[in-house]
């Protein structure tokens, strides 16, 4: 499936197009955002997961290996987890023990082991890169990594960087990299742009009216 994965990125409008325009740097938050409500506040919702475009970006993106082509049934298992996943990175509290059963269930559906491979040589010097790798490659093992991906935010500070965007109509999660923690947008130009003309609006009237 050749699909030009760069290019076709969206920038705002609805609906929206099949790759995203505001990624993070862990998976398992571009896997969150897959699904979304339309930012502007038609009430409209729209879900890449379903999208094969989508699929073939999110695991090229990710170096995932997993077929593109998926099973109802597959679908749906990975929008349970991807609920399960949202739900947990959006309330940064006590992890339940009901969902660590079902996160260990999860993990170990894939095994994995692992593997040891040389790079090429720099400045003559021999270079190794060792890994775990699934030892049997396709969606329950995305969802490992996802899991582990969110493990990642979970056991350092990185969840209390994790909110939700300022825009109450957004649903996107976001990574707050800012050096202040001070980020408020999933994408300022959208919907930071879209609230402050809301209250600017807003503002207005109420000055005309006294
Ligand atoms: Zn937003």
């Amino acid at each position: 499936l050749a699909v030009s994965v760069a290019a076709k990125s969206s920038s705002g409008g609805w609906p929206p197009g099949p790759i995203p325009h505001t990624v993070f740097g862990e998976p398992c938050l571009d896997f969150v955002n897959s699904r979304f409500a339309d930012y502007r506040g038609s009430g409209a919702e729209f879900d890449r997961l379903d999208i094969a475009e989508w699929r073939h970006w999110f695991l090229a993106r990710w170096n995932f290996q997993a077929p593109i082509r998926v099973t109802a049934e597959t679908i749906d298992q990975l929008k349970q987890v991807r609920s399960l996943l949202r739900e947990l990175l959006s309330s940064p509290g006590r992890v339940s023990e009901q969902n660590i059963r079902r996160l260990n269930r999860r993990l170990a559906g894939s095994p994995s082991k692992w593997h040891i491979e040389s790079l090429p040589a720099k400045r003559s010097q021999a270079r190794l890169a060792i890994e775990l790798r699934p030892m049997d490659p396709g969606w329950d093992s995305v969802i490992a990594c996802l899991i582990v991906s969110f493990g990642r935010l979970a056991t350092s500070d990185g969840l209390a960087r994790v909110r939700r965007c300022g825009n109450p109509d957004c649903t996107f999660l976001f990574f707050d990299d800012s050096p202040n923690g001070t980020r408020r947008w999933c994408e300022a130009a959208n919907c930071g742009n879209l609230v402050n003309a809301r209250r600017f609006r807003a503002s207005k009237r109420r000055n005309r009216r006294r």
